[in-house]
């Protein structure tokens, strides 16, 4: 069997996983056919009520020595996910502490946040109780990506797992063997139940958990897949949360530190091969500050290497979006736009150089569509108000950074999106205490933090009756003046 270095195969029934540079072989992983993906929901539902039930303190003390372990063997895994995805090493050890600090934290507040609690009732019911539970759905259905094969399934599943939901995984078919090495070192530390399993294979195995009967599906990828599943799951009402594609955007206002600015410019738009999520594609920088902006970025950018080992830059990891990458480019180019650093020739496939463009027309794909490529576009604005109305004329609405003094704060507020981050870039995504989703194309609901958890459990309404209602209302029994009262009262509780 030949193939592409990086394209995923399937060989004698399994999915074969293997490095973009290099071709070296990462793993081999059974496809699971649509009954396999139903057995696997079907056992991991056998494990819940045994989950659910050990409690918040039990599943704590399980979650935090896998905490334990993923921290131990944080070189192991960043070794394996540099050999599957061409990941830095670097790269790959960061994005793997802000798993861990996932997981920690999720284990340490679920029960903070989700245990049964009172509700103070209301005169209109007083003579009832009332508390509040969130009940885990069952079993969840993550799928993920590739460009974190580590953060982006902990970041939905680790929040599930703690609230006492049972887990079935798809990773992509670009990261199989990081996701098994997930489930495998999970089973180590919780080795009574299959609580946490993998189905491996390629799309189709995506929609068909959607289609397995799990309670929740938890999906992590491109707009395009998030419309399919949901549109999957939509057949059996069964509800998701999205968390889906970006085209982040940065404004630089006149009073920014323009060297904190350049430095986390060029970390947000080109770590991980600008692979990322919530990477920074464009920059809007107010005119007073442009160019020395842009001579700051093109000067750091220029200096980072790339290459398959110890470089700043990796491979593209999934081969057919350097097309892409070489198109956003080309197109940016023809349309007037202006390659500071990098171009077209910058394209040399696994890898692409860092590209900086200036004075790109803003319909142009490279500034509306994700590029996923370690590429960025710089745009001159005339104020901050102008940077905020193109940061927000796009469909996507995912995170964001301002850099600036004075009106930082305001800025940030007025950006369209789920996160943003003032003087850095990307922080909130390890911040565990803080919600991370979209809006608009970038999809909905939230992971991380308190909302993450409560998106992984059903919130259940109890009222108790703890005596005589002193206004019958909610009985055929009730009598005309009975009724006569219930109206004075209407008016004076609410009349005024
Ligand atoms: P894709 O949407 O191509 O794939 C995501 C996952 O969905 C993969 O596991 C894929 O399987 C699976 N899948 C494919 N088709 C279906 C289907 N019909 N039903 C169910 N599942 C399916 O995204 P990529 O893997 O290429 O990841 C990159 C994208 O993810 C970018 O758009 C990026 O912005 C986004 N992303 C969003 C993040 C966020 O938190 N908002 C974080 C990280 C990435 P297979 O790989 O086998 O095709």
């Amino acid at each position: 069997m030949t193939t592409a270095p990086g394209v995923p195969t399937i060989d004698d029934g399994e999915l074969v996983s293997t490095n973009p540079a290099t071709g070296e072989l990462a793993g081999r992983f059974p496809v699971a056919d649509p009954a396999a993906v139903t057995r696997a929901v079907d056992r991991a539902r056998a494990a819940t009520d045994w989950w659910a039930g050990l409690g918040f303190a039990s599943r704590r003390t399980r979650l935090l020595r896998w905490r334990a372990l993923l921290a131990n063997r944080i070189s192991e895994l960043a070794a394996l996910s540099h050999r599957e995805t061409g990941k830095p090493i670097a790269d790959a050890v960061v994005e793997i502490l802000a798993a861990i600090e996932h997981v920690d934290w999720a284990a340490r507040n679920a029960k903070r946040v989700l245990r049964r609690r009172r509700v103070r009732s209301r005169l209109v019911l007083v003579e009832h109780s009332a508390h509040l539970e969130y009940q885990p759905y069952g079993v969840v259905g993550v799928i993920g990506p590739w460009n974190y094969p580590v953060l982006t399934p902990v970041g939905s599943l680790c929040y599930a797992l703690a609230a006492g939901n049972t887990v079935v995984f798809k990773p992509s078919e670009y990261s199989p063997a990081v996701g098994q090495w997930l489930v495998d070192s999970f089973a180590e530390v919780v080795p009574e139940q299959p609580v946490f399993r993998a189905v491996h294979g390629l799309g189709e195995v995506g929609a068909a958990l959607c289609r397995s009967g799990v309670d929740k599906l938890a999906f992590t990828g491109s707009t395009a897949t998030a419309k399919r599943v949901m549109a999957s799951c939509a057949e059996s009402l069964t509800p998701v949360v999205l968390e889906a594609g970006g085209k982040d955007a940065m404004i630089v206002d006149a009073d920014a530190d323009l060297d904190a600015a350049a430095d986390a410019c060029v970390w947000g738009a080109l770590t991980n091969a600008g692979q990322t999520c919530i990477g920074i594609e464009r920059a809007y920088v107010v005119d007073a500050v442009h160019d020395t902006f842009v001579e700051k970025v093109v000067a750091k950018a220029g200096r980072l290497t790339v290459g398959a080992d110890d470089a700043d830059i990796g491979p593209i990891t999934m081969p057919r979006q350097i097309e892409v990458i070489r198109q956003h480019i080309t197109d940016a180019i023809d349309r007037g736009g202006r390659a500071v650093l990098g171009g077209p020739e910058a394209v040399q496939p696994p890898y692409v150089r860092p590209t900086i463009l200036v004075e790109v027309p803003e319909d142009a794909d490279a500034v509306r569509e994700e590029t996923f490529g370690p590429t960025l576009t710089i745009n001159r604005v005339a104020d901050a108000d102008e940077a905020v109305a193109r940061a927000n004329a796009l469909p996507y609405g995912l995170g964001g950074s301002v850099f600036g003094r004075r009106r930082a704060t305001e800025l940030a507020a007025r950006i369209r999106s789920g996160m943003v981050a003032v003087n850095s870039t990307l922080t909130f995504v390890g911040m565990s205490t803080l919600p991370f989703g979209g809006v608009g194309d970038s999809g909905f609901g939230r992971i991380h933090g308190a909302d993450g958890l409560r998106e992984f459990a059903r919130s259940k309404a109890v009222t108790r009756r703890r005596g005589p209602s002193p206004l019958p209302a909610m009985t055929f029994a009730r009598t005309p003046a009975q009724v006569e009262r219930i109206v004075k009262m209407a008016r004076i509780l609410y009349g005024r």
